[in-house]
């Protein structure tokens, strides 16, 4: 394995030490309702493949060697820092929304819609985080399927989610999540 491998193994160690802890958390808790899709589900699965299932078999074997590509070394440096700078946005969007977090889209019984700390500034900061993952990716994993199909199935999985997510808030928290919504941005601040 080399430096790059060994930054991005770390970050997904470093993400799931983070996340751990709240998971078992809300679990405890007591759910009102769930929304998930089969298409979700099906994205899920894919997502889990192109960030840890492909990637495990392109640094555990050589089957994926034949879509290796190099790229120069101040390349793989940016990497590091995109990855760096993911996991502090994720880690703050867990300090903040605690046990109100899910990987599907569900509400609790005790939902709050939390409009502080880095909510304050975006209204998805963990998929911010997941942008900046599926960035980094390509230039940590330099090959053609390992590095990339994270990015491809982020990408329509964030498409789909957003809006089923935003309706769900909207159902449940009302003109509360619309007012929130025209003050801060999605994965960008707003700055006027
Ligand atoms: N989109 C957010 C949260 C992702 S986790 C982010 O990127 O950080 C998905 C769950 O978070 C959903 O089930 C939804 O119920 C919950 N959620 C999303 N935004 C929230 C908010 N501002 N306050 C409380 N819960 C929220």
């Amino acid at each position: 394995m080399n430096i790059l491998e060994i930054a991005y193994w770390s970050a997904i160690v470093v993400e799931m030490v983070i996340r751990a802890p709240i998971n078992k958390e809300r679990k405890k808790e007591k759910m009102t309702e769930q929304r998930v899709s089969s298409q979700e589900k099906n994205l899920l699965i894919l997502l889990l493949a192109g960030m840890f299932i492909v990637p495990l078999i392109y640094s555990a074997s050589s089957w994926l060697d034949f879509a290796n590509y190099t790229l120069p070394t101040w390349a793989g440096w940016v990497g590091v820092l995109l990855i760096i700078l993911a996991l502090i946005v994720f880690w703050r969007a867990h300090v903040d929304l605690k046990t109100n977090w899910s990987p599907s889209l569900e509400i609790r019984e005790k939902h709050e819609l939390i409009t502080r700390g880095i909510y304050g500034y975006i209204r998805h900061p963990m998929y911010a985080s997941q942008w900046l993952w599926v960035i980094a990716q390509p230039l940590l994993l330099q090959n053609w399927i390992a590095g990339w199909l994270d990015l491809f199935v982020f990408i329509l999985f964030y498409v789909l989610r957003v809006r089923a997510e935003e309706k769900l808030m909207i159902d449940t928290f009302g003109e509360q999540y619309r007012e929130y919504m025209k003050k801060v941005g999605g994965v960008f601040p707003k700055f006027s």
